[in-house]
């Protein structure tokens, strides 16, 4: 094993082997204006000098570094009533999901890579425009965000009703719809912008407000978009997922109709309703674009459209930014 390179070897044995300057008199010291270091000095000076350095090299990263680990961005810059709020987290510690708390519930975050990590937030036509206040817990600190959330004005309907008009939704129904929109898969099967499911054209937008009888209906918006076509026209997956959910008036689906509910994973989650036909069963996995029905009015539906509805954990969100703009 060499312990010495060549170089370094030979420089040694000559700092070794040279002997040191023939010893001079003080007079000679003085004529010659010599001035007798002790070697140790040079070295404390050198020593000193790094020692400096090493010092201002720390107090200006101390000074360009922020003081706390949590790196915390929120997309849109400008949300409005409806939004779905995109969260992204970086950490110093890896493999630890950072959480993010808004009006009382508690959001996960999934990784994107290492230690970067993204939540995505639901808001509606229900919540109160003003400062949203996010509390993102990770890395073992706690940090407070304020967004702004722009108010914005939905159409609003006079829906006029008889008492007789409409039968309630069956426990059934109800209980596997409610299962269904609470799912949270970690994967994540979407990817890019969502299609639109079906060719119709858009017959009632997101978030439509409702005056019932002449009241206004304080929890209701539409939770989703209308497409209005022709029975049997085909209705596609708008993004990539699994088959969730798939009920039927056969078996108590009295207001949703035919349903197909498709999980895209990470808390995203469709539902399709009043299909004509399914052509799908629990369990599939759907690509973008691939036929899962068609349109139809079966259950609580007055003519032939498809309704889609677009659920961010488990809460409706307007689907346009994710057909436009895209949440990847
Ligand atoms: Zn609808």
């Amino acid at each position: 094993m060499t312990l010495f390179s060549t170089t370094s070897l030979t420089s040694y044995l000559l700092t070794r082997l040279h002997p040191a300057a023939p010893k001079l008199t003080l007079r000679q010291q003085r004529k010659y204006k010599i001035r007798v270091q002790s070697p140790i000095k040079p070295r404390l000076r050198q020593l000193r000098k790094t020692l400096t350095m090493m010092l201002i090299a720390t107090s200006t990263s101390l000074l360009c570094e922020p003081a706390r680990a949590l790196q915390v961005q929120v997309q849109p810059e400008n949300p409005q009533l409806g939004d779905t709020l995109s969260v992204v987290i970086e950490t110093e510690t890896v493999g630890i999901e950072p959480t993010v708390s808004m009006q009382q519930k508690t959001y996960p975050s999934f990784a994107t890579s290492p230690n970067r990590y993204r939540a995505l937030l639901p808001t509606t036509p229900l919540d109160q425009p003003g400062t949203l206040q996010l509390q993102v817990t990770g890395d073992g600190e706690v940090k407070n965000i304020s967004v702004p959330l722009r108010n914005r004005s939905f159409v609003t309907q006079r829906i006029w009703l008889s008492e007789s008009a409409s039968q309630p939704a069956t426990e059934r129904e109800l209980n596997l719809v409610r299962e269904f929109k609470k799912l949270i898969t970690p994967q994540k099967f979407w990817n890019g912008r969502f299609l639109k499911p079906s060719s119709g054209r858009v017959s009632t937008v997101f978030g439509v407000r409702r005056y019932y009888n002449g009241v206004f209906a304080n929890n209701y918006y539409h939770r989703g978009v209308d497409y209005a076509t022709g029975t049997g026209s085909p209705v596609v997956a708008p993004a990539a997922g699994r088959v969730a959910l798939v009920g039927r008036v056969s078996e108590g689906f009295r207001v949703h109709g035919n349903t197909v509910g498709v999980d895209h994973g990470q808390g995203v989650t469709s539902i399709f309703l009043h299909l004509n036909t399914i052509e799908v069963k629990s369990g599939d996995f759907v690509q973008a674009g691939q036929r899962i029905g068609t349109v139809g009015s079966t259950g609580a539906s007055t003519g032939p459209h498809l309704h889609w509805g677009l659920y961010v954990h488990g809460v409706s969100v307007d689907p346009v930014p994710w057909r436009f703009q895209g949440l990847n």
